[in-house]
């Protein structure tokens, strides 16, 4: 029997309906002969809603509790998806991820998966159950403490748990029709993209496209794991993430797209030091300490001024690390010499993605010239192979998304793009 791993996201999850509704669809899976493993995240906007009340009672709370606190979320889902499934005549066992032997480092708050050891979860299988999996968690493998594998990491979760068994596809359930050119949140004209490359849906994802967790796609292409994303709440088809397809020559007389998708983050702040003293070493030691804290540093851009010989550098990182780095930067003011620190929150970020800019000049005159007819001023740009990103004003993102879709001609000329459900938070 072949197996399939289903993931179910918050928004299909949102209400006792959506539970009933995610039930019936695992057991459709099931009646027509498929192995299912089912893995859940939290009902609706659990996750942030658990998050706020941690921060009312505690302005930065101890990772350890906070994941234990987080964890809460996607329990109360597998629980009750198992329940309105037994109501439909099926056997369904409940697994938290540490049951199912999800094992992580123990960096709370983004643990990594070391192993998958789902003895559980296959014996369930062989019980003629179906078992759910509570996502986004794991257990740590040396201090046995319960972690979390960062924001939207139940999608690698479902990866991880398919590699490990072995399981023929992994479909990732959500409130589209799949990943499109552009947030359907957006650009409503965006283009359901039918295969994309680990590679591109790499990009795509590290540049903020939360459809996908950017670990679970990680994991895809190392197992070379199929991942079909689609709606809960239709039954289009929609887009497969594999290995890249051949380069096909001309289809009905038009080449290969250049541009893959416009991806957007507004999960990221600026610090710039300013009145750095001209000497080797010293930006070293401004990023050495960033780096101890575990803070992931994006963008840098360094200027110096003529008249003082002094450098300013600027960088992006996550905005949830933003005091974290601020203090540690002040730890080190005196003995590296900068004059002064500013944060700023209100950035974003946008990334053109595709991998056929690498053999086309003229597609970043393109991209900075849909920008400047749009009146967006680019504070920062960054380039890899296959994408181009510019960090603009957090006014300016949107109609930065829009206008570059639609300079790069990605637009759906027939349907709009649905939105099933979800808040988009
Ligand atoms: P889930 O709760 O199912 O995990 P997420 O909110 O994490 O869902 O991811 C789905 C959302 O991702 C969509 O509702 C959409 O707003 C957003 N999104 C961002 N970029 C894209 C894209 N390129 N294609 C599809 N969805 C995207
Ligand atoms: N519930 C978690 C979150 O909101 C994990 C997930 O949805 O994948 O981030
Ligand atoms: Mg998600």
């Amino acid at each position: 029997m072949n197996l399939i791993v289903q993931k179910y996201g918050g928004s299909s999850l949102a209400d006792a309906d959506g539970i009933k509704r995610v039930a019936q669809r695992i057991v459709a899976t099931r009646k027509a002969g498929h192995g299912v493993v089912v893995v859940v995240s939290a009902m609706g906007d659990t996750t942030d809603e658990l998050h706020d009340l941690a921060l009312e009672v505690s302005p930065l709370p101890p990772g350890r509790e906070l994941d234990m606190l987080l964890t809460a979320g996607e329990r109360i889902s597998m629980a009750l998806v198992a329940m309105a499934i037994a109501n439909l005549g099926f056997e369904a066992r409940s697994f938290t991820g540490s049951q199912a032997g999800v094992i992580t480092d123990s960096v709370h708050g983004k643990a990594r998966i070391i192993d998958v050891t789902p003895g559980r979860i296959s014996s369930a299988l062989a019980d003629g159950a179906i078992p759910i999996v509570a996502g986004f968690q794991g257990v740590s493998q040396d201090s046995k403490d319960i972690t979390t594998l960062g924001r939207g990491g139940s999608d690698t979760t479902a990866v991880a748990l398919a590699a490990a068994l072995g399981a023929q596809t992994c479909e990732i359930y959500t409130d589209v029709d799949g990943v499109f050119t552009a947030d359907p949140r957006i650009v409503p004209a965006a283009r359901r993209i039918p295969v994309i490359s680990y590679d591109e849906m790499l990009e795509m994802a590290a540049s903020g496209a939360k459809v996908l967790h950017l670990r679970c796609v990680e994991y895809a292409r190392h197992y070379q794991m199929a991942i079909h994303v689609r709606s809960s709440f239709s039954s289009r088809e929609g887009t497969w993430v594999a290995e890249a397809p051949a380069a096909q020559p001309e289809e009905n007389g038009m080449d290969q797209p250049i541009i893959t998708g416009v991806a957007h983050d507004r999960s990221e702040a600026t610090i710039t030091v300013s009145g750095i003293p001209d000497k080797v070493g010293v930006a070293a030691k401004i990023f050495r300490v960033v780096a101890r804290s575990g803070i992931n540093i994006d963008m840098i851009v360094q200027s110096t001024s003529r008249s003082t010989g002094q450098a300013d550098i600027s960088f992006t990182l996550p905005r949830q690390d933003g005091q974290t780095a601020m203090t540690v930067l002040r730890g080190v003011q005196e003995e590296v010499g900068f004059d002064s620190l500013v944060f700023d929150d209100r950035i974003g970020k946008i990334s053109l993605i595709g991998a056929g800019m690498r053999s086309h000049p003229g597609v970043s005159a393109d991209f900075f010239g849909a920008l400047a007819d749009s009146g967006i001023n680019i504070r920062m740009i960054s380039t890899s192979e296959i994408r181009i990103s510019a960090v603009v004003d957090a006014a300016d993102l949107d109609s930065a998304v829009v206008a570059t879709h639609r300079a790069f001609g990605l637009e759906d000329g027939q349907a709009e793009a649905v939105v099933y459900g979800g808040t988009g938070r």
